[in-house]
């Protein structure tokens, strides 16, 4: 069947940092595409992190939920909270506001070097199924606050959450994704020492293992996870873990890969999906021209992807989404690529390189 006359709402939020400098090159990339397979965009633009601070007050203001409660699909540029007065955001990062408000607990972020360009770990081919709604980073538990207690000025606290009902469907997510790649899934958690939060974790992804019998399981401690990543990165296919380990397991794979710039991500639930960078807002080099905007592009194509899989008139996405790759993949493969993957191109070259592959 023929949706290609459909065309898609979507929402944008620049963010902070780099992120007005990345995304837009997201938008324009993701435009030329959908006009090549006669399909398009309409986007929703709404305000993250600092310029919803100055207008409306909050970084996430109800402004921008009440657009992104209208919307099956985003692309949220990055935010940095830790430049954000104190006082705003209740406690909360925006990070944590939108996954929690919209359920989006599945984190999928793949990690795969480029052909042709510089990777630490050239073979390394995984996809980190992070855990989103829980885990040691309690500030996605809305219940407990922040998550972080201190009950005098020189003690600290933080809760870890761990659920059989959360742990459930984020290891079914994994075991179901594995089973379309290399089938072999990694549980990832340290369970000799957080006994029972990440034990639990542990046994309900071996549980859930058994309805997957065509795939293999191993499992391996945080601490040794890194270095096992860093000395035979091959040898690994899909990690589970939790929302912490996670996180910091995704920037080692991604720099194995390559650089942190090139690492994309979703955020999913069931029902709508979030195309985020893994990476942060790298204030350090924002307004400077040079990020590099590959990790949000390859979000885009990935959270394109994911629509096609979920909503029968979406199906046109899925080439879109697979010619935004081969444009970014060509582009690299020419040597043109921007400072952290050892180039000279500027955000705004880059993208003219991908935007003329596209032509072709
Ligand atoms: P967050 O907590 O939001 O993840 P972070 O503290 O992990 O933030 P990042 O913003 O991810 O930090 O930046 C880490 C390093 O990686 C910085 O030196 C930054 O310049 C670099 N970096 C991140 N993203 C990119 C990018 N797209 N292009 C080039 N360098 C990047
Ligand atoms: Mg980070």
């Amino acid at each position: 069947h023929d949706d290609r006359s459909q065309r898609h709402r979507i929402g944008v939020l620049f963010g902070d940092g780099i992120g007005p400098e990345i995304v837009p090159a997201a938008v324009e990339i993701a435009d030329r595409a959908a006009a090549l397979e006669h399909t398009g965009f309409d986007w929703v633009e709404a305000p993250l992190g600092h310029a919803a601070i100055e207008r409306y007050g909050s970084p996430v203001p109800d402004e921008t939920l009440c657009v992104l409660d209208e919307l099956d699909v985003w692309i949220m540029g990055p935010h940095d909270s830790a430049s954000y007065p104190p006082d705003v955001g209740g406690g909360h990062t925006p990070g944590a506001i939108v996954r929690t408000r919209y359920d989006l607990y599945a984190n999928l972020r793949p990690c795969r070097a480029i052909p042709g360009v510089r990777a630490t770990a050239p073979d390394i081919d995984v996809l980190i199924v992070r855990e989103n709604s829980e885990g040691l980073y309690a500030d996605r538990n809305m219940a407990l606050g922040s998550g972080e207690f201190m009950p005098t000025p020189d003690v600290a606290l933080s809760v870890g959450v761990i659920t059989r009902a959360a742990t459930t469907r984020i290891a079914r997510e994994a075991f179901r994704a594995a089973s379309r790649r290399r089938r072999a899934v990694t549980i990832v958690h340290k369970a000799n020492v957080l006994r029972m939060t990440t034990g639990l974790f542990r046994d309900v992804c071996r549980e859930v293992a058994e309805d997957y019998p065509e795939v293999t399981v191993t499992e391996q401690h945080i601490d040794a996870m890194a270095a096992h990543l860093v000395r035979r990165p091959a040898d690994f296919d899909v990690l589970v873990t939790e929302n912490l380990f996670g996180d910091i397991l995704s920037d080692l794979a991604a720099e194995l890969a390559g650089s942190l710039g090139i690492a994309g991500s979703v955020n999913a639930s069931a029902t709508t999906a979030m195309a985020q960078a893994a990476h942060g807002a790298a204030p350090d080099i924002a307004g400077l021209g040079v990020a590099d905007p590959i990790a949000v592009i390859a979000s885009t194509a990935m959270v394109l992807r994911w629509w096609a899989e979920h909503d029968d008139r979406r199906s046109a996405l899925e080439a879109v989404a697979d010619r935004i790759d081969a444009a970014i993949a060509a582009t690299a493969a020419a040597g043109v690529v921007t400072a952290d993957l050892g180039g000279d191109a500027t955000t705004r070259q880059f993208t003219d390189h991908v935007l003329s592959e596209l032509g072709r």
